[in-house]
């Protein structure tokens, strides 16, 4: 059915099959009411009283652009948001799904602030939690045993081949550039070969 030229938008929304809820929310959100609008007066009001500072985000080699408002209450800085910063030359205001989400990963009160251990055969994790030197005393010695009961020297060829063949490297998601890039390094400098990570995207 052609469609002329004093066809209201109304008409035309339902010439085209969009219901009665679908005009509402048109209306509102195209040609009357602007509810990016609505949304945006909501985002500034978070903001109010912030201090912003321009970052990068730490995930990948592409090193795209953020912006950081955080505030200063009773001597105590909160993150309150984290965004795309359209400055940026490299990312001109996107993140992907991975960046977007940061500052569930900066500000999240599920977040585990204490170190857990789990010990073998136990069905839950011990109600007391290490202590960073416990935990990297435990972790070093545990890295020691594994590279000194798998290390293999040479192959079947006699090549030399230094290999910490029971040690494999399994990074994150949340682990950033920096980190990574220790885990290779030090990893690397023990003969383990196998290390992943999930640093791309
Ligand atoms: S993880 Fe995503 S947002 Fe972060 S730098 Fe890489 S591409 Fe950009």
């Amino acid at each position: 059915m052609a469609m002329d030229t004093v066809t209201s938008r109304r008409q035309f929304l339902k010439l085209t099959g969009i219901g009665t809820a679908g005009i509402a929310a048109a209306e509102l959100g195209g040609l009357g009411f602007d509810l990016a609008f609505a949304g945006q007066r909501a985002a500034r009001r978070k903001l109010e009283g912030t201090k912003q500072t321009a970052s990068i985000c730490p995930y990948c080699a592409v090193g795209c652009g953020t912006l950081i408002n955080a505030k200063t209450e009773n001597g105590r800085t909160t993150i309150v948001n984290i965004e795309g910063n359209p400055d940026s030359p490299i990312s001109t205001g996107s993140l992907c799904p991975k960046g977007a989400a940061t500052f569930q990963l900066a500000v999240n009160p599920l977040r585990k602030d204490k170190i857990l251990h789990r010990k073998a055969g136990a069905t839950d994790w011990d109600t007391e939690p290490m202590t960073r030197d416990q935990a990297m005393t435990r972790i070093t010695q545990l890295y020691a045993d594994s590279r000194d009961a798998t290390f293999v020297e040479k192959d079947a060829n006699g090549k030399l081949i230094n290999q910490s063949t029971g040690i494999f490297a399994l990074g994150g998601a949340t682990n950033d550039n920096e980190e990574n890039y220790l885990i290779a390094k030090v990893n690397r400098m023990m003969g383990v070969v196998r290390i992943e990570n999930q640093a791309r995207i």
